[in-house]
């Protein structure tokens, strides 16, 4: 079973009118990513996975949305609407802004009503602390609620988003303090990846996800050589971050990556190995299956 632990729910239900199309040309160092789409758009790109967890992120009023709603009641129910879709195929994860003071009942109505089953947290696009009390308010819900976490871990182009507030060593100290806590974190920490495969490795419960990576593809192929000898490689779940990436490329590149290897004599990681990400059963992990 492949599953795609990473995606964003499309910015449109139907067809992306024309004059609404957003073209980004930060994200993707090869070629200018079209981040509007419509559920037709977002189906097509799962086909080649058997499972999809997706998400919107809810913002705090005063920043804008990175793309679709920015409340965390309309965030939560478009992903309802993307789940009711395919509900044997997605699986929904709800986004709250920890500093609102509806957080914590958003959550229970995105559990309980629209049965939204993780939940997405970005600190430095939601400009959140990730340690404030807060956000540790968050966490124990989620906890109690038994909702892995996903949060998105390292870089990011936006320029009002502090990048402190992703770095991957902050996530220790949240296992520590919530040991149950399923937490996955994003995009291995790039570039952080060597400070998020050792918080992956001291933990349990926390694991990371690949997606996106391959743009980068010395730092890729770090973060592969890296996670083979921190002996994490069975901790790492593969996604696409759509649209950022189509799930099809991130499986590609993990097949390729001998490719790279041979060209520049590099050494190997086990190809048994990489083609293990893309099997695992990440749901079964996280307490979805
Ligand atoms: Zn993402």
């Amino acid at each position: 079973m492949i599953v795609d632990v990473h995606t964003h729910v499309p910015s449109h239900v139907n067809a992306v009118p024309p004059e609404e199309e957003i073209l980004e040309t930060k994200m993707r160092p090869d070629r200018p990513l079209r981040i509007t789409s419509s559920h037709d758009d977002f189906f097509k790109a799962m086909a080649p996975v058997d499972r999809v967890i997706s998400f919107g992120i809810a913002m705090p009023p005063d920043r804008p949305a990175v793309i679709g709603e920015k409340e965390a009641r309309k965030v939560n129910d478009a992903t309802a609407a993307l789940v009711a879709r395919a509900p044997d195929k997605v699986i929904g994860f709800m986004s709250v802004q920890p500093d609102l003071p509806d957080a914590l009942e958003e959550m229970e109505r995105a559990h309980a009503d629209l049965g939204l089953r993780g939940l997405k947290l970005g600190p430095n696009y939601q400009d959140f602390d990730p340690l404030g009390k807060n956000a540790r308010r968050v966490y124990a819900k989620a906890q109690e609620l038994k909702l892995p976490v996903l949060f998105h871990q390292g870089t990011s182009p936006i320029r009002d988003a502090p990048i402190r507030y992703a770095h991957p060593l902050l996530m220790d100290e949240i296992a520590i303090l919530f040991p149950e806590l399923r937490i996955v974190m994003a995009h291995l920490g790039h570039p952080w990846l060597e400070d998020c495969l050792v918080v992956v490795r001291k933990h349990p419960n926390v694991y990371a996800d690949i997606s996106a990576r391959f743009l980068r593809p010395w730092s890729f192929y770090n973060g592969m050589r890296y996670a083979y000898e921190w002996g994490v490689m069975d901790k790492l779940f593969f996604g696409s971050d759509y649209p950022i990436t189509m799930p099809q490329e991130d499986m590609d590149a993990l097949r390729h990556l001998k490719d790279f290897t041979g060209q520049y004599h590099l050494p190997e990681v086990p190809q048994e190995l990489l083609e293990g990400i893309i099997q695992r059963d990440s749901l079964a992990l996280l307490g979805l299956s």
